[in-house]
C-alpha cells in the first residue's frame, strides 16, 4: 500500500508466532513504525549514502537532538580482516546530521572478551583508524572505553538471570545514543542486530563474561591434532594441552568463543545441550536495563547490507548468506530487528539463519524481548 509517497507493509505475525505472545507484545507495545530504505552494495557508496540521508530525513528521528548535546554512536568497528561492519562513508552521514542539529557526535565501541585487536582499547582505536574510523574521516571523536572508571555504571535488572548489568559508562552519560548495527548471522544468537549492539555491545568487560558464561565450548578429541592453536587464542587460561589433545577447564572458561574460531580442525563446538540459549536471554535483559536507563533517547539504525553467516567479530571476509536487504531505522529494537529478520526471511524463501546456525534460533531474542516489554514484534514498514 501506498501513502503520500511511502510504502506500508503491515506483517501478519500470525504465520510467524504464537497469537498468545503478539497479544502479550501488542498489550504492551503498540505496533512501532519501521522507516526503510531498500539499496544494495552495487548500488555504490554515494547512492546508499543518499538513501541513507533520505531515511533520516523521513523519519525525523533524529530531530530531538538538540545544541550542545551529547550523542553517542554505538557501533561495531570490525576485527581485522572483516569486511561486513558499516561502513565510517555511512556513519559520516549520521554524524551529519547530529551535527546539523548542534549535538556533540562520540563514536564508540567496547573492548572485546576475546583475543584479538579488540581486546584492549590502545590497538582497537589502532584497527578502527585503519578501517577508516578516524575523527578525520567521520567528523566524532572516536572513544573506546577501557578502565575501570570508565566502564563502573551498575544498572539494577530484576529479571531472571542478570540483577546488575555492568555497561560503559558513556552509553549511559550521552544524551541520546544511536545504536548502529550491522545485521547478520551469529554463532551464538543465532542473528544480531538492534538488540544484540545494546544488549552485549554497550556491556563493560565484566557485562560481557556474565552474558557467555555457562558456555564452555566441548573438544571432539577424535579432531583434535593437538597443534596448540586454541591454547594460543585462549584469553582465560581455560586451555591445557596434554599428550596431543586439547582440554577446556569449564571452570576457567568465559564462553568467549575464541578458540572455536582458532581451531582448522573443527575440533571444538558449543555444547549445546548446556545452558543453551541463555545467552540470548541474558544479552536481553542487558539490552532491556540500557533502554530503560535511556527511554526516549535511543534510535536504532540496523544496515541490512553484506549479510554474513557470522558477525562481525570474525577475523576475515565472510561471504554473503542473503541479498542486500538494505538500512532499517527506528525507535524501537524489537521491531527493527523483526523487519530484518522477515525481510532477509522472505528475500531468501527460507529462514538462512536456522539453516546455516541449526542449533540456534534468533527469535527467541525477539519473543524474550517482548515479554520484558523492550518492544512489538509487530510492526509498520514504511518504505522511504
Ligand atoms: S586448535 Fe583444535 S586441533 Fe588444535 S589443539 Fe585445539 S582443539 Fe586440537
Ligand atoms: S576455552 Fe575457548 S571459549 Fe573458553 S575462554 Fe578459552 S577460548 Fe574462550
Amino acid at each position: 500500500m501506498t501513502t503520500e509517497g511511502r510504502s506500508f507493509l503491515v506483517v501478519n505475525l500470525k504465520d510467524i508466532v504464537p497469537e498468545e505472545l503478539i497479544l502479550r507484545s501488542k498489550g504492551k507495545c503498540m505496533a512501532s513504525e519501521v522507516f526503510y530504505t531498500s539499496v544494495s552494495q552495487t548500488d555504490g557508496t554515494e547512492i546508499i549514502q543518499e538513501q541513507l540521508h533520505k531515511l533520516l530525513l523521513a523519519s525525523q528521528l533524529l530531530d530531538g537532538v538538540n545544541c550542545d548535546e551529547r550523542v553517542v554512536l554505538k557501533i561495531h568497528f570490525g576485527e581485522e580482516g572483516n569486511k561486513g561492519f558499516v561502513k565510517p562513508e555511512y556513519t559520516r552521514v549520521i554524524i551529519d546530521k547530529v551535527k546539523e542539529r548542534g549535538g556533540v557526535p562520540i563514536l564508540s565501541d567496547t573492548n572485546t572478551l576475546y583475543r584479538g585487536r579488540r581486546t584492549n582499547s590502545k590497538d582497537h582505536l589502532e584497527l578502527a583508524a585503519e578501517h577508516g574510523f578516524t575523527e578525520e574521516g567521520t567528523g566524532a571523536k572516536i572513544f573506546i572505553p577501557e578502565n575501570a572508571e570508565e566502564n563502573n555504571v551498575m544498572l539494577p535488572s530484576e529479571h531472571k538471570f542478570i540483577k546488575n548489568a555492568k555497561v560503559a559508562k558513556v552509553y549511559i552519560e550521552a544524551d541520546h545514543l544511536i545504536n548502529i548495527s550491522h545485521f547478520k548471522g551469529h554463532i551464538m544468537t543465532g542473528f544480531g542486530g538492534a538488540l544484540k549492539n545494546i544488549g552485549m555491545g554497550c556491556a563493560a568487560r565484566e557485562g560481557k563474561l556474565e552474558q557467555h558464561s555457562g558456555m564452555a565450548p566441548l573438544v571432539d578429541h577424535e579432531n583434535c591434532v593437538g597443534c596448540e592453536a586454541c591454547y594460543e587464542a585462549c584469553p582465560a587460561e581455560a586451555i591445557t594441552i596434554s599428550d596431543k589433545k586439547s582440554y577446556i577447564n569449564e571452570e576457567r572458561c568465559i564462553g568467549c568463543a575464541s578458540c572455536i574460531a582458532a581451531c582448522e580442525y573443527s575440533a571444538i563446538d558449543v555444547d549445546w545441550n548446556s545452558g543453551e540459549n541463555t545467552i540470548q536471554e541474558k544479552m536481553v535483559e542487558y539490552a532491556k536495563a540500557v533502554l530503560d536507563k535511556k527511554s526516549g533517547q535511543v534510535v536504532h539504525i540496523n544496515f541490512a547490507i553484506k549479510i554474513t553467516k557470522e558477525c562481525d567479530c570474525l577475523a576475515q571476509d565472510d561471504p554473503r548468506i542473503c541479498p542486500d536487504i538494505g538500512i532499517l531505522m527506528s525507535t524501537d529494537p524489537v521491531s527493527v530487528d523483526k523487519a530484518c529478520y522477515d525481510l532477509v526471511v522472505q528475500r531468501c524463501g527460507q529462514d538462512i539463519f536456522k539453516k546455516v546456525h541449526p542449533e540456534r534460533d534468533g527469535m527467541k531474542q525477539l519473543l524474550y524481548s517482548a515479554s520484558l516489554g523492550v518492544g512489538a514484534l509487530e510492526y509498520r514498514l514504511i518504505e522511504v
